[in-house]
């Protein structure tokens, strides 16, 4: 074969997207991509509009303005940080960085399907490694690690699961690893967690040569439509990111929409306190009616369905798109049974509330 791609890209499955149209359905409530419930700022939005005038304008290449917004809101050095089109990007970033062929990435079973991506696409190995009750299990973690693991990705709390990693137990597992393979902490939920032994990882990432930690505007801050996302690095990983990643690959409408969302504190605050009301009402309410749900520390919750004919997570989904509202269905996370629910506004989740509870209701 001439045009033959590089071993892996073909085991590759497409990324597929939430789906955001139902046939034959005029106004979809789509709560299928963890977007934010109370949509972007409006200082953001105002932002983008006015950044209309410098269409014609390069954006500066290494995103200074992002970054030094970043910078400031989380008292990091600017150095520190390379933003992405997307944390998606970084992610891949540093697996098209790092990966020799051969190479081991260790993630856990119900990991973002970006990290198995990452890795085909540069013919690394990757292993997916068991969980216990949907969560990461940092003696599996740890046991599978060999001399050629070279990335482990963590994405903590985990989408679909909901679940989180303690801080304790994500330093036990970088203490298990050798200096030679790269954690990279995925912390696209972090500013959801209302736990007090949840952390992020900065400091982490701040004292250690193999620690990454990403970022990103797609969930708290509504802007998922902008991809914008940002990694704290090691002073060698950004050096190494700045020379990989394409010159221009956050807009300036982008940045400048990034920058006034950093600064709206009352907006993410208003967020926070919109997600943690509702994700107690509908976990409430959802277990009520005799379906499970794992405690969950995100924008969303993934709902189990019993196999039992007429009550599975197959025919709920039917269901539930005749009553207009899509969810995601995560068989290609290994969760056939499974249906996840973003947090909507208030009236998309009462609407999901009463169809769930009709569905479960029927004969
Ligand atoms: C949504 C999500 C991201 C963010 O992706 P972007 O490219 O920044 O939009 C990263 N990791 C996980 C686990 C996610 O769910």
């Amino acid at each position: 074969m001439s045009f033959a791609p590089k071993p892996g890209v073909l085991d590759i499955a497409p990324y597929v997207g939430g789906r955001a149209s139902i046939p034959g359905v005029t106004a979809p409530i789509k709560l299928s991509s963890n977007e934010g419930a109370l949509g972007p700022s409006p200082k953001a939005m105002a932002a983008y509009a006015a950044a209309a005038a410098d269409a014609s304008l390069y954006p500066e290449g290494s995103a200074e303005l992002l970054r030094a917004a970043v910078g400031e809101a989380f008292g990091l050095d600017p150095a520190r940080i390379v933003c992405g089109n997307g944390s998606d990007e970084l992610l891949t970033l540093l697996a098209n960085a790092y990966l020799r062929p051969g190479d081991e990435v260790l993630f856990s079973a119900h990991a973002f399907l970006v990290y198995r991506i990452a890795t085909l696409a540069n013919s690394g190995v990757p292993v997916s490694v068991p969980e216990k009750n949907r969560t990461v299990d940092v003696d599996a973690m740890l046991a599978a690690v060999t001399p050629k693991t070279k990335l482990v990705y963590l994405a903590n709390p985990n989408n679909p699961t909901g679940t989180y990693l303690p801080f304790d137990e994500v330093k036990r597992l970088h203490a298990g690893l050798r200096p030679g393979t790269l954690l990279v902490l995925d912390a696209a939920y972090a500013e959801f967690v209302r736990a007090n032994d949840y952390d992020a990882g900065i400091a982490l990432a701040l004292d250690h040569d193999n620690v990454v930690m990403t970022r990103t505007f797609s969930k708290i801050y509504g802007l998922a439509g902008l991809r914008i996302g940002w990694a704290l690095v090691p002073p060698a990983v950004a050096d190494v990111l700045n020379r990989i990643r394409m010159p221009f690959n956050v807009s300036i409408p982008a940045q400048r929409a990034g920058a006034a969302a950093l600064s709206d504190h009352d907006h993410v605050a208003a967020a926070v306190a919109h997600n943690t009301l509702w994700r107690d009402k509908l976990t409430t309410a959802i277990r009520g009616i005799g379906l499970k749900v794992d405690d969950s520390v995100c924008n969303f919750l993934l709902i189990r369905f019993p196999h039992e004919p007429g009550k599975t997570a197959v025919e709920a989904d039917r269901y539930l798109c005749e009553c207009g509202l899509i969810l995601r269905g995560v068989a290609s996370y290994g969760l056939p049974d499974c249906l996840r629910l973003t947090i909507g506004p208030a009236d998309a989740n009462q609407k999901v509330m009463t169809a769930l509870a009709e569905f479960m209701a029927r004969k």
